[in-house]
């Protein structure tokens, strides 16, 4: 089995989901105390939401880099970034290793592509929502994807914000989320896409009613693919 560099922190809430993933997965293909062989690099968040929050993806870029390069050194075999935001960055952190970089996005394309989506509605930070380095790499893969419209994208921000990644999980917000899928299903979202890492702990995929990926699931799977493989 291969050991695998998580790349967390971001939040801390969404790696400890990646930790029991990882390792509920692997006992389920090995089977009896075996678990995953696991790298974790978990940084402190507040500094990069804020970096995040003045645009400088430049210095973003260059401490994950930096923090990647140790997980390589200390023996990881290929990483995987517990976030899907900090994406942005993947070509900074991608030139600084030499092992495989194991993109959430591209885990996610094949997960939508397999389920038969075509239209995802993309539920994910403003950054995710807003920006085109993740919604191009799902257009690429043939995918045509939705995005809520702007009063739902703050009102999600402030729920990834403000609440998830910090632990508090709301009925209100939850009931706010399924406003948003149903909205998104009205305007011709044929799957949901949970594009945070920690929408899975606000939103559960059998209440969505079409097909939903969970990138930090899928992520997970294709880490232990590898891992395995
Ligand atoms: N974990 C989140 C994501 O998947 C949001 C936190 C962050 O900005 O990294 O995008």
């Amino acid at each position: 089995m291969k050991t695998i560099g998580v790349l967390g922190g971001m939040s801390a809430e969404s790696t400890a989901l990646y930790y029991r993933e990882l390792n509920r997965l692997v006992r389920e293909r090995l089977g009896g105390l075996h678990s995953a062989e696991l790298l974790i690099r978990s940084v402190d968040f507040a500094p990069i939401a804020e970096l995040q929050a003045r645009d400088d993806w430049a210095a973003t870029g260059a401490l994950l880099a930096e923090a990647a390069r140790r997980l390589e050194g200390a023996g990881a075999e290929a990483i995987i970034l517990a976030t899907n935001t900090m994406h942005l960055n993947a070509e900074a952190i991608r030139a600084a290793i030499s092992v495989p970089f194991l993109h959430i996005g591209d885990a996610t394309a094949a997960a939508l592509t397999a389920r038969g989506v075509k239209r995802p509605l993309l539920l994910a930070t403003r950054f995710t929502m807003e920006k085109a380095f993740y919604k191009d790499r799902l257009i690429a893969a043939g995918l045509d994807p939705l995005v809520p419209d702007p009063a739902d994208r703050d009102r999600l921000q402030a729920i990834i914000y403000d609440e998830l990644c910090q632990g508090v999980v709301k009925p209100t917000s939850t009931a706010a989320g399924m406003m948003m899928v149903e909205r998104g299903l009205a305007a011709g979202a044929d799957g949901v896409i949970f594009g945070c890492t920690e929408v899975g702990l606000l939103l559960r995929p059998e209440d969505v009613g079409v097909p939903v990926v969970d990138t930090a699931l899928v992520h997970c799977e294709a880490a232990v693919d590898f891992a395995l493989g």
